[in-house]
């Protein structure tokens, strides 16, 4: 039998048809110019941006991972330092950590939002230890105010991964501007996508900037004089073209996302008040972006094949936390360990939450749920 309505996870091209012009515009002036690697389509982004956050400086690099290491290649991390990552994440932020020679120490998360524990944070605090990541997942963010506090505390580096938080707010304040660095992604499926790999790192000082700068380009102010071992870290123009074009509609979008997870909450408690499902909460002090919106729910296998099969899409962001990855089994944390995230993994699923989907699309995502569990 064929599904009585279509909702994917994410609809693009919904996104994208009332901008076509514009970004088609603005694609094509970079062709023109043939500027295609840096430059000033990429510099105009970073200036935007920077206002947009509330940022000191914003570089644009190549990706969001790319973002997280030339944060720690600035920070110089490499062997016998520690890292302190919440275990469960984008591969990303403990991979990143591996990359330079730094140690991953991997924590569990608080169960509400699925963000770092500050408590086991502060039990992993070692002398080696030179930096934590707190990532700000889903969108909302991570307890930063004791986090920065036991950091500055141990004279220890923060950097947040805020590749799923561009626009959400601790207090007012811009994830990605508490810590010393921010990172974010501006792959296709983030709030603020670009089209194709983007990323972008916001740095407190005027001396890290440099660093940062500096590594994005193989270490070399001087084209073929390399005072630093870097890479290529360099953002396109195309992507910073697109990426213009797009956050001006940022605001209107994000707020979108947010009246669709309050409109969650009133379906679900209208239509599906019995169903073993947990929906995320907005914490204290948060303004939640919503880049996914992730409920907790019974039987979560059984129900995610169960809404595939009737057209909507979803997904399980992580299913393995890192401390179960084959390539971290050179850490020795065993199963069992870090048992917040192991549940986390086993529970969670995303739902649609993109700004363009509608009313009758929410209430079909929910009584889609609600007859899953009734027939149960
Ligand atoms: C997307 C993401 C990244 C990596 O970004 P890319 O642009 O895909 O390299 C890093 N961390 C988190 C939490 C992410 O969601």
């Amino acid at each position: 039998m064929q599904p009585v309505m279509q909702v994917p996870l994410l609809d693009l091209a919904a996104q994208y048809a009332p901008i076509r012009d514009a970004v088609v515009e603005a694609v094509t002036h970079v062709v023109d110019t043939q500027k295609f690697i840096l430059g000033p389509e990429v510099e105009a982004f970073e200036a935007e941006v920077a206002a947009y956050l509330g940022a000191s400086h914003a570089i644009g690099v190549s990706s969001g991972t790319d973002a997280l290491l030339v944060a720690m290649m600035a920070l110089d991390l490499g062997p016998g330092d520690e890292v302190i990552v919440p275990t469960y994440s984008f591969f990303a932020t403990a991979g990143c950590v591996s990359r330079t020679g730094a140690t991953p120490v991997l924590v569990d998360i608080e169960p509400v939002s699925c963000n770092l524990d500050i408590d086991a944070v502060r039990r992993a605090i070692t002398s080696r230890t030179r930096a934590i990541v707190p990532v700000h997942l889903y969108g909302q963010a991570a307890d930063m105010g004791p986090l920065v506090a036991l950091a500055s505390e141990h004279g220890v580096e923060v950097i947040e991964d805020a590749a799923q938080a561009i626009g959400a707010t601790l207090d007012g304040q811009a994830l990605g501007t508490l810590g010393r660095f921010g990172c974010f992604s501006f792959y296709p499926s983030k709030n603020l996508g670009a089209a194709g790999d983007a990323g972008l790192v916001t740095v407190k000082d005027d001396e890290m900037a440099a660093r940062v700068r500096l590594l994005r380009v193989h270490g070399a102010q001087r084209t073929y004089h390399h005072e630093k071992v870097g890479g290529n870290f360099r953002m396109a123009a195309i992507q910073a073209a697109v990426l213009r074009v797009k956050l001006r509609h940022l605001e209107a979008w994000t707020e979108a996302r947010r009246r669709n997870a309050d409109r969650y909450r009133r379906l679900f408690a209208a239509i599906a008040p019995d169903s073993p499902v947990l929906l995320p909460v907005q914490l204290p002090g948060r303004r939640h972006i919503y880049n996914q919106f992730v409920i907790r729910a019974a039987r979560r296998d059984a129900l995610r094949d169960h809404l595939r099969s009737h057209g909507v899409g979803c997904e399980v962001y992580y299913p393995v936390p890192f401390h179960l990855q084959p390539c971290f089994a050179y850490l020795g944390v065993p199963a069992g360990a870090l048992p917040e995230a192991e549940r986390a993994a086993a529970e969670t699923l995303a739902l649609p939450i993109y700004s363009e989907l509608d009313e009758a699309q929410q209430q079909y995502v929910v009584e889609t749920i609600a007859a899953f569990y009734a027939k149960a």
